[in-house]
């Protein structure tokens, strides 16, 4: 069994006195190591700073999105060689945060997929349905759709992760019943499979939305959950590190 990944998204929060957070991660994982792979997402003005107080560690250190392009005119945007660049080696792309605020179609997030592979870091594309598409019926339409639009086939053998983000379970503490993320989890292995053959079986499919020191463990052993996606819960080591350990 793969390790699984346990990344966590800071969002915008993080000022340069928060990395004692992730000093204090990194140093009770060197003096007791855990099974999961850690990533730590922190806003772009910390990348640079988090990956050299994480140097040599067991955390990585993760962007929480990027532009398609290496570089240009694009204001306010960072591409993925500039995470690279600063340190990161992984980068969320699609969170539905930014698919919701910032109009981000499938199209968008399969090219920041690619973009993110060639700038050398590993995509976790994240896929989720609203509370009114699960009422609906329709959550296994939408999330096969995304992923079918936005895991594109030519990250062929290249390292990436999808993460199932139901929209209405992300800071809300609410989430699926386990028989729910597993149903959906299903529904996406199987199309990463028809996608991507072998690289498809492989890729971490984590679960994300209101994962907590109370829940992890629960959500971390159901079927074809390898790994979680935490937010709120990532910002404190001590929470963290409790999600970290029951992987
Ligand atoms: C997220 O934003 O990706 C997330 C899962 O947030 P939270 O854990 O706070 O629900």
């Amino acid at each position: 069994m793969p390790a699984p990944l346990i990344a966590g998204n800071w969002k915008m929060n993080g000022l340069a006195a928060d990395l004692e957070e992730a000093r204090t991660l990194a140093s009770a994982l060197a003096a007791a190591p855990a099974r999961a792979r850690v990533v730590l997402c922190p806003p772009a003005t910390l990348t640079a700073r988090m990956a050299a107080v994480l140097a040599d560690s067991a955390v990585a250190v993760g962007g929480q999105d990027c532009h398609a392009e290496i570089a240009g005119a694009f204001t306010g945007e960072v591409s993925a060689e500039m995470l690279a660049d600063a340190g990161a080696r992984l980068v969320i792309v699609g969170h539905s945060e930014r698919r919701a605020g910032h109009g981000e179609s499938d199209t968008a997030v399969a090219a920041k997929a690619l973009a993110a592979v060639r700038g050398g870091l590993e995509p976790i594309v994240c896929v989720g349905e609203t509370l009114e598409q699960r009422q609906a019926g329709r959550a296994l339409e939408v999330v096969t759709g995304q992923v079918a639009g936005s895991v594109p086939p030519a990250l062929g053998e290249a390292a990436f992760a999808v993460a199932y983000e139901p929209v209405w379970a992300i800071g809300s503490g609410l989430t699926p019943s386990i028989a729910e993320i597993e149903e959906v989890h299903a529904a996406i292995r199987k199309a990463l499979v028809a996608a991507f053959a072998q690289a498809g079986a492989r890729a971490p499919i984590l679960y994300g939305g209101s994962v907590k020191p109370a829940n992890a463990a629960e959500i971390l052993r159901a079927a074809e959950v390898g790994g979680a996606l935490v937010g709120g819960a990532s910002l404190k080591a001590a929470d963290f590190l409790a999600i970290v350990r029951a992987a």
